[in-house]
């Protein structure tokens, strides 16, 4: 499973971060950057939330 990111889309809100601070982070221009991909099925879990909170659909999780 590996978490993608739309940078196209993101609006810098950091919602994501808040839920999966090992694998995402917001650069210096306040998009976000995939730091890391889920290792285990806790990270996953992390990642899925991730993905759920933005609200601009910017992030996916894909198998
Ligand atoms: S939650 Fe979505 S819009 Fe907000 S920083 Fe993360 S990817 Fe960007």
């Amino acid at each position: 499973m590996k978490i993608e990111a739309d940078r196209s889309l993101c609006d810098g809100n950091a919602l994501c971060v808040a839920e999966a601070p090992d694998l995402l982070e917001l650069d210096e221009n306040e998009m976000v950057v995939v730091i890391g991909q889920p290792a285990d099925e806790a990270a996953l879990e992390r990642a899925r939330r991730a993905a759920a909170v933005c609200p601009k659909a910017a992030l996916r999780v894909r198998s």
